[in-house]
């Protein structure tokens, strides 16, 4: 089994999204199935119901999955696994105070040297333990070995006893930290392969320690996904736009095109336009590359494109907010110049919005409006063309640019003959 767990504590950031695709694609190709878990027992910082927005976005980027859990029903597993831990000495009660910690913390950072739990619980009396009236955290005995992890994409990383020190399992109001929960219910769900970011690199050692402890030993393979930077090569924060996928979902790009470029931002791929389908068939975590990914918005716009274009013109259609083919088609002539559904939606939107014609050209527009409005219906741009010459006596850049204005609401765009095909129908309608 693999899984997919997410916090529910914000907005789905663009790289939740590439871990759940990875997790997705590998799921597939190993006919293993795929769970999502909400990682939820921070309560502090979890948002509750953020789990329907997750499973609405999973479900529009057509990532399937097979079981479903709410980490906070799991909490009795982890009271009862800490209990264990216990009981085999592997794990202690520290009854120190924030407020102790927190010193230790400040002098350690003074006098410059890393912050190491100092031990002054681990070996209390067991009728102190028993006796104390006071507050405590369960931690883990340090391991006495180093713990390397083997990573597909980063190679072997090795821990020191030390940096992964005796560390919380269990908060002081009974509910575990994150290295624990997820600990303990990857073992339960008997995870194979785990993927996330490479923010949790040096989480992976404690979990494995946890598991050490608990003496599984069922060795899970994992992916650390190198992070995501922007143009200033700075990781991409919640502070740039992009990095949400409701903002570039609003913005109008399309699902399938926010996959194909996820998947190919720092990796190898056979072509540059594809769909999950294709890409399940070679996928590999292997040509991943280790370093930091560039999100280069200006390329996601291009894939984009391209995946508009190739999209089916009804269905086009509807994405801007009509039911017909040609209004699909009259789409895509705009995609020279629009590359998000946004843009689109804009672009067909001033060829059905009134116009105002700029004094330059103004009388000339209005002539040619009121002749378009009675003029009988012709098939092709040139005879329509041609009754409008004949009528208004207008020629070259005095009929042809209060033309454009009159038909696109713009300037400057596709070919008029181009666009004439696919307004003819809606003609009276456009120049009302
Ligand atoms: N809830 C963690 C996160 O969203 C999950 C990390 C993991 O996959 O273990 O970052």
């Amino acid at each position: 089994m693999l899984r997919f767990a997410p916090s529910p504590t914000g907005e789905m950031h663009i790289g939740n999204l590439r871990v759940a695709l990875f997790n997705y694609i590998s799921a597939v190709q190993r006919e293993e199935p795929l769970l999502i878990r909400i990682e939820d027992t921070d309560k502090e910082r979890s948002i509750p119901g953020k789990e329907k927005e997750i499973y609405e976005i999973l479900a529009l980027f057509g990532i399937e999955h097979q079981e479903e859990q709410l980490q906070s029903n799991n909490v009795r597993f982890h009271r009862a696994m800490a209990l264990q831990l216990l009981q085999d000495k592997k794990a202690f009660n520290c009854f120190c105070t924030p407020e102790t910690l927190e010193t230790k913390r400040e002098n350690a950072k003074e006098s410059n040297t890393a912050y190491r739990y100092d031990g002054t619980c681990e070996n209390l009396p067991a009728e102190l333990v028993i006796d104390n009236p006071n507050p405590f955290t369960i931690r883990l005995k340090k391991p006495s070995h180093p713990i390397t992890v083997t990573d597909i994409i980063k190679g072997e990383s090795t821990f020191a006893p030390d940096d992964i020190d005796s560390f919380i399992l269990m908060h002081a109001d009974k509910y575990p930290t994150y290295n624990f929960a997820c600990a303990v219910d990857d073992m339960l769900a008997d995870i194979s392969l785990i993927i996330r970011d490479e923010d949790h690199l040096s989480d992976t050692p404690k979990q494995i320690a946890i598991h050490e402890a608990l003496g599984y030993t069922k060795k899970i393979e994992y992916a650390h996904l190198p992070i995501i930077v922007n143009n200033e090569d700075k990781k991409l924060s919640e502070g740039d736009d992009a990095s949400s996928v409701k903002w570039l979902l609003a913005e109008g790009f399309l699902p399938e095109a926010i996959a194909n470029y996820l998947i190919m931002m720092g990796n190898k791929t056979p072509s540059e336009i594809f769909t999950l389908k294709e890409a399940i068939k070679w996928f590999d975590l292997k040509t991943i590359s280790k370093a930091p990914a560039r999100f280069d918005i200006d390329k996601l716009k291009s894939i984009n494109r391209e995946h508009l274009r190739g999209l089916d013109p009804k269905e086009l259609s509807r994405y801007v907010g009509f039911a017909d083919e040609e209004i699909g088609q009259l789409a895509k002539l705009f995609l020279e110049e629009a590359s998000t559904l946004k843009e689109l939606r804009q672009k067909v939107g001033a060829v059905f919005a009134p116009k105002v014609a700029p004094n330059e050209y103004q009388a000339q527009f209005d002539t040619l409006r009121k002749l378009t409005q009675k003029a009988p219906h012709f098939d092709d741009y040139e005879s329509y063309k041609g009754y409008l010459m004949e009528h208004s006596g207008l020629e070259g850049k005095n009929l042809l640019n209060p033309l454009r204005l009159l038909l696109s609401g713009a300037e400057h765009g596709p070919e008029l003959n181009d666009l004439y095909q696919n307004i003819k129908n809606y003609l009276k309608e456009v120049v009302k």
